[in-house]
């Protein structure tokens, strides 16, 4: 079969007779969106991250000062299977897709949206909440917006990673500094006195 993108691995892919959901593709794009794969709403309208979790992510990206044509979007997965998948089935799809996904990134900045977005990136890492915020390579891993979407315990975080994320990009982000601190040792604690008894 002839690829769906150059150097995907579509012939060996679990989803290869899915619905392809092509990445939206900046001519000369800041960063990259980075996320899981297309479900039912992106494969009706054949555009990534359109429906919630899209919303989502663009009010974030808009309060990150950041906007979304000036990136690249697409996902680990390009296809909508329209079926469950095991766990294994996805790492394989996402192994199949990698190659046209990095060809795509190169290197520029990646925020990563969920787990399948940062094992994408980063073969063989695991558990997106250890990772979260940490920058890896060019890759900044935030947890999916439809996690967000669940209710405000995670709206806040996403808003705030997102902030982050183009804080870095646009040069903004200060490191977190410790306050000096000043330790006074008062000479007439009890434990001082304790020692003359
Ligand atoms: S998910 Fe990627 S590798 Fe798999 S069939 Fe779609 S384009 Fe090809």
């Amino acid at each position: 079969m002839t690829p769906k993108m150059a150097k995907a691995r579509c012939e060996e892919c679990p989803i290869k007779d899915g619905v392809f959901v092509p990445p939206e593709q900046h001519p000369a794009p800041r960063f990259v969106i980075l996320g899981e794969g297309p479900w039912k709403n992106e494969a009706e309208k054949s555009r990534p991250f359109c429906g919630l979790s899209g919303r989502i992510l663009d009010k974030a990206l808009s309060n990150a000062k950041l906007l979304r044509r000036q990136a690249t979007v697409l996902n680990a997965t390009q296809c909508y299977p329209g079926r469950k998948l095991s766990q294994k089935d996805w790492n394989v799809a996402v192994n199949c897709c990698r190659p046209a996904v990095n060809a795509i990134i190169g290197d520029l900045p990646v925020l990563a949206l969920g787990e399948k977005a940062l094992t994408s990136r980063e073969p063989g890492m695991k558990g997106i909440m250890k990772w979260i915020g940490v920058r890896i390579n060019g890759t900044f891993p935030v947890f999916h917006p439809a996690a967000a979407s669940r209710g405000p315990a995670l709206l806040v975080p996403f808003n705030n990673l997102v902030v982050r994320f183009g804080q870095i990009l646009n040069g903004t982000f200060k490191p977190l500094v410790w306050p000096k601190i000043v330790i006074h040792i008062d000479q007439k604690t009890p434990y001082e006195g304790a020692q003359h008894e």
